[in-house]
């Protein structure tokens, strides 16, 4: 895919800070920012919300692509900490994507070939007409493999249960630490074994590894780096 637009692909495992990070480095470059992790999240809510198999792969694809889903900036009025707003068919689902319920289901329904492939479209097409900061866990090799900037975002698995678990006390989510590292650690087993697009660190990927770096640091790091390439 060939496109004039500048693109930074990130992947990573859970909670390695990813969607802060890319949040901040699309604010400060004025690119749009692009959580594709929240398109999965979707996909499992409405499985959820239809009581539908979660391995009736079929099933799924047809809810997915009867429904409307729609991803922008918060607007003024919906800074309550949310990093992109997501709508399905107009509802507002920013939050209730977010809930460990769906952490918990979600690794389940990606690794289905046929909803990534839809959803790696949809991606596609984002990410043709504008620069842009998109991330995930297949961003920089199977949804846009030829970014200019490609970034493997890290973390030990304590630090990263610790933030998560921070992130689901803050929203009134009330889950013990262990809940929220043992799930952590499922969600990345699964992401990284799952046959079809795993969770990996491609040979042409910046290697950050965010346990000891604050947000601002990293982001400085990132938005350095992409000044210094616009320039060549
Ligand atoms: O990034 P986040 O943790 O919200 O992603 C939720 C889940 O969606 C991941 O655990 C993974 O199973 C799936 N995902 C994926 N490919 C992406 C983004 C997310 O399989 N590009």
């Amino acid at each position: 895919m060939s496109t004039p637009h500048f693109q930074i692909a990130i992947d990573g495992p859970v909670a390695a800070g990813k969607g802060t990070i890319s949040r901040l480095v699309a604010d400060q470059l004025g690119f749009l920012y692009v959580d594709t992790g929240a398109m999965y999240r979707v996909a499992t809510l409405l499985v959820m919300r239809a009581g539908t198999d979660f391995n009736n792969e079929n099933a799924i694809v047809k809810l997915v692509r009867s429904s409307n889903i729609q991803m922008r900036n918060p607007k003024a009025y919906e800074k309550d900490g949310r990093l992109t707003t997501v709508l399905v068919d107009g509802e507002d689902v920013s939050w209730d994507i977010r809930t460990e319920k769906i952490s918990a289901k979600v690794s389940i329904v990606a690794a289905h070939p046929k909803v990534r492939e839809i959803l790696v479209e949809k991606q596609q097409i984002i990410a043709e007409s504008q620069d842009v900061v998109m991330e995930g866990r297949d961003i920089t090799y199977r949804v846009l493999p030829d970014a200019n900037l490609k970034i493997y975002l890290t973390g030990s698995d304590t630090v990263r249960a610790k933030r998560r678990h921070l992130q689901s006390l803050q929203h009134g989510e009330f889950v013990t630490y262990k809940e929220v590292f043992d799930l952590l650690k499922i969600r990345d087993t699964n992401d990284m074994e799952r046959v079809n697009d795993p969770l990996k660190i491609v040979d042409d990927a910046w290697v950050i590894d965010t346990s000891d770096l604050k947000i601002q640091q990293v982001v400085r790091l990132i938005v350095d780096k992409v000044h210094v390439m616009m320039d060549m």
